[in-house]
């Protein structure tokens, strides 16, 4: 069989991309090996309508109502690769994907396959990512209920969050030899009330207590911390396709409605945007399922 469509990745962007086709009648099939990036938090914020929600049950109550499309199938697997058909080869498919050894064949691709955070190295950091260790104030933010916030430096880059955060609670911004602001960038963070602490961090424990090198420690309602991410699956650099580079990470480079720098192939949802949230994953693949049915109708560039 040949399938309308694969879309690899059945998270929030994949699952509001199959929706829009399959109430097209389109012939879906969803490939999705479960690890959404929020899989470590209990709680999502800011979607409207689940504000608060177990971000897993959002999830599966996505799932259940796209699933109830006859036309949309679903295969919990990875997809290990994705390869363009050459027009000689005898089919009017022009994408193959493979996953549990079988091959899959479409005429189009749409990559919701979302990003992977790559943390910081410090101990202690990566068991609280999601729980007591954030990157998003607008996620995680206000359930720390104006306690004592600390701010984790990465880079620079971080100056960002310590400048955000006092909107949430009283913040400390540990530079852990991670840079060291300018003359400016100490005025800006005292005109926001920022503490500086400069002792480098030996290790994270407690809830969110910052025990630095020579063994004082802080307590903290919550952390922040700058994570690089990287696209969570090589096969859209395996495509060849282009990327777009961000302060902390690249994602792949699509036009206004979705299509990537190579025809047929799509992306959406975290892979394919710099800012992330669950409302934004499903708007652009409500936006990215839209534009595959219209190229499926009126061709692809
Ligand atoms: P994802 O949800 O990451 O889903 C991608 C899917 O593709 C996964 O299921 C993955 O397994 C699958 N996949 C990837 N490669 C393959 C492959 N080769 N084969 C098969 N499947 C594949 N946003 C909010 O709005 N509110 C919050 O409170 C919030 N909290 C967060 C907490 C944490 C700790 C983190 C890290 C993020 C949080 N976010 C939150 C952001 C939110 O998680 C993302 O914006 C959202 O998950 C993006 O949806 P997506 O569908 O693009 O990608
Ligand atoms: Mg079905």
């Amino acid at each position: 069989m040949i399938h309308d469509v694969i879309i690899i990745g059945g998270s929030y962007a994949g699952l509001s991309a199959a929706l829009q086709l399959g109430r097209a009648r389109r012939s879906v099939l969803v490939i999705d090996e479960g690890q959404r990036r929020n899989r470590f938090s209990s709680h999502s914020h800011g979607f409207l309508t689940n504000d608060g929600a177990d971000p897993a049950v959002i999830a599966a109550d996505a799932r259940a109502q796209v699933m109830k499309y006859s036309t949309v199938s679903w295969l919990s697997a990875r997809a290990e690769s994705a390869v363009r058909l050459e027009p000689d080869e005898g089919t009017e498919a022009r994408f193959a994907v493979t996953a549990k050894g079988e091959r899959h064949l479409a005429r189009r691709l749409l990559l919701a396959i979302g990003v992977r955070d790559i943390m910081p190295d410090i101990a202690g950091l990566a068991e609280r990512w999601g729980r007591a260790v954030f990157h998003c104030p607008y996620c995680h933010g206000y359930e720390l209920n104006q306690g004592e916030i600390g701010v984790i430096a990465g880079s620079a880059l971080s100056l960002h969050q310590a400048l955000m955060l006092p909107d949430w609670g009283p913040t400390t911004l540990l530079l852990n030899n991670a840079f060291e602001p300018d003359d400016d960038q100490l005025q800006s963070l005292a005109a926001r009330g920022v503490t500086i602490e400069r002792g480098p961090i030996e290790a994270i424990a407690g809830h969110a207590d910052v025990r630095l090198v020579g063994g004082r420690v802080l307590p903290f309602a919550g952390l922040f911390a700058l994570a690089r991410f990287e696209v969570a699956s090589p096969i859209a650099s395996d495509l060849g396709l282009d990327f777009e580079e961000g302060p902390i990470g690249a994602v792949i480079r699509t036009g206004e409605m979705k299509e990537t720098s190579q025809a047929g192939v799509f992306a959406c949802g975290d892979a394919a945007r710099p800012m992330a949230s669950v409302a934004l994953a499903v708007g652009d693949g409500n936006l990215a399922g839209a534009s595959v049915h219209r190229s499926l109708l009126f061709g692809s560039h």
